[in-house]
């Protein structure tokens, strides 16, 4: 990094101690910009690295419920609107136990590269809550939502800040969120949230298109090597929605997927995941992938387990953040791993990172590979903006056109760099300079 570069990190450090995933996704970008900013001097001169990696807004609030037992529950909120150079805050809410300011922050940093390769008109932000939707009922799920709502209300808006789902919160949090906006605020305002129910706002194929676009993001790897998905044995990490959809799309490519996990462990189904029976647990009855287990003959739960021991040529993590380490990444490496391509946002450390680049191992960053989710969430704000519903076919199509160029844009800046093939290069400098040239023509804000 160059010295301008460094203090701006040293900056990021002393004003956000005790934040190491917030650290570790600024200095994967900073890492990247060394050569950005040789070229282009205007970026120091104004200091667009350093307003940046300060957030526009962080808002952090008290989130008092009843649980069914009639006790009083505390939990935090979060919303971090981060760049609002390209458009509206756009990113998720995660409710899981691990979220903290930090965690909030890296997301929410990740989102502004990602959203801006997705080339819609969204800015970056991210939010959440400590809180553990697991084991809960309807009940408390949606007075915690109603509760959240009622402080985040005064922040969003379809013009201000568009939340969306993330870890722990799918169309059913939205739905409760949604209904207590709508409530507090007197407007049917659609483009409020997105990832809505079909019938009411939300948009076809908005559930699958994360998955679905990790998966087209990974052909398109494998397309400059001469290979594409089908018949590659695959590798999944998680059972969300990420997942899932991975899974779907990856077999419907005629791929073979072996795994996929769980905090307790992972599932190995040689014959292939019965992807209705892992739909039928995880969605239907939001149960655990050993209740999948149970159910399928000839599928193993190997408990406490890395899927990344299991031999494949592609991997796709779609769990959580840093789930992929160094010694995951030299058993896929071993195991003969041709590609991977994240689906969660940061799963893989930064050694991991750096054995795949020494290995030659096709590796797509998660803010370009799992970019699809956001982008068909912009797809969704145009439909709402025009009243005018699209077919799944529709909105799939125009998925598989942002992922390509997603993919190609990429490449491209990676090539001009003289770095070709790499994605990490390619993706924050791509992701970058489109930001970095608004905030020049928006003037120091
Ligand atoms: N949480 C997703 C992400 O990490 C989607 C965000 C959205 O649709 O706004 O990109």
């Amino acid at each position: 990094m160059d010295e301008e570069l460094q203090e701006v990190y040293d900056q990021v450090l002393r004003r956000n101690p005790g934040e190491p995933e917030f650290h570790q996704a600024v200095r994967e970008v900073l890492e990247s910009l060394d050569v950005v900013v040789r070229r282009h001097p205007e970026y120091h001169d104004q200091a667009i690295l350093s307003r940046l990696v300060e957030p526009e807004r962080q808002i952090m609030f008290r989130v008092p419920w009843v649980d069914d037992g009639g006790r009083v529950q505390v939990n935090r909120g979060y919303r971090v609107q981060f760049s609002s150079a390209l458009g509206p805050y756009k990113g998720g809410l995660r409710f899981h136990p691990s979220v903290n300011l930090g965690i909030i922050k890296f997301l929410g940093f990740e989102q502004i590269f990602k959203n801006s390769l997705t080339g819609m008109s969204i800015g970056g932000g991210k939010g959440g809550s400590d809180f553990d939707p697991h084991g809960r009922s309807d009940g408390e799920i949606m007075r915690f939502c109603q509760s959240f709502m009622t402080e985040l209300y005064r922040h969003v808006g379809e013009y201000t800040d568009v939340p969306a789902g993330d870890i722990g919160v799918g169309g059913r949090e939205i739905g409760y969120l949604f209904g207590q906006y709508k409530r507090l605020s007197n407007r049917y305002e659609s483009g409020v949230l997105t990832g809505k129910g079909v019938t009411w706002g939300g948009s076809l194929a908005r559930t699958e298109a994360t998955g679905y676009g990790t998966v087209i993001f990974a052909d398109r790897m494998l397309a400059t090597k001469g290979q594409a998905m089908e018949g590659q044995r695959v590798v999944v990490s998680g059972s969300g929605n990420v997942a899932i959809y991975a899974v779907a799309k990856a077999q419907e490519l005629g791929a073979q997927v072996l795994t996929v996990s769980d905090s307790s462990g992972y599932v190995l189904d040689e014959a292939g995941i019965d992807l209705a029976l892992l739909r039928q647990v995880k969605e239907v009855e939001r149960g655990r992938v050993a209740d999948y287990v149970e159910r399928r003959p000839g599928a193993r739960l190997v408990r406490g387990g890395r899927v990344w021991d299991v031999p494949c040529t592609v991997a796709l993590p779609c769990a959580t953040q840093n789930e992929l380490d160094r010694r995951d990444a030299e058993a896929l490496v071993r195991g003969g791993v041709v590609a991977v391509a994240e689906g969660a946002n940061m799963p893989s450390t930064p050694d991991a990172v750096e054995t795949f680049a020494e290995a030659g191992t096709l590796f797509g960053p998660g803010k370009a590979a799992n970019a699809g989710g956001v982008a068909t969430s912009a797809l969704e704000m145009q439909q709402n903006a025009s009243r005018d519903p699209w077919s799944f076919s529709q909105v799939a199509s125009r998925l598989e056109v942002i992922m390509e160029h997603i993919h190609d844009q990429c490449a491209q800046v990676a090539e001009d760099y003289g770095r070709p093939g790499d994605y990490v290069l390619g993706a924050n400098i791509a992701g970058f300079t489109k930001v970095a040239d608004a905030m020049l023509a928006q003037g120091v804000v």
